[in-house]
């Protein structure tokens, strides 16, 4: 088992569990590029959105409704936060482990691309 978030989710490596349910878990990014700094992942070894099949793309939907939950607990809710998902080389992934960035605390950039 070589996925890092794999092992956080096996409590192999080290993370700071803020949610978890069956399917989904959440820990803080180790490198936060904002006030609050979330990862967002399915316990699924999904390599990436790409590899989603259509029978598992409820999943986003939880990972979605997880971020609302967090974004209460975190004081986000009302000043706005982002939710990303990476995928591929030119996305941006650098984890191959399907996750959603939550990131706020901050007037986020306005590029995207
Ligand atoms: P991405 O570029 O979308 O694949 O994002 C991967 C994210 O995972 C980066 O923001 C990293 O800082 C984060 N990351 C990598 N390793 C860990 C780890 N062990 N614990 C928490 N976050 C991590
Ligand atoms: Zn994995």
């Amino acid at each position: 088992m070589d996925c890092i978030f794999c092992q956080i989710i096996a409590g192999k490596a080290p993370g700071e569990i803020l949610y978890q349910d069956e399917e989904v878990i959440a820990f803080p990014d180790i490198n936060p590029v904002a006030p609050v700094h979330l990862l967002i992942i399915p316990r699924k070894h999904i390599p990436s959105l790409a590899d989603l099949s259509e029978e598992e793309s409820p999943l986003i939907g939880r990972m979605v409704n997880v971020a609302n939950q967090l974004v209460k607990s975190e004081g986000i809710a009302e000043s706005g936060y982002r939710l990303a998902i990476n995928c591929g080389e030119e996305g941006g992934q650098l984890v191959p482990h399907l996750h959603m960035h939550l990131l706020g605390g901050k007037r986020l950039s306005d590029a995207l691309g």
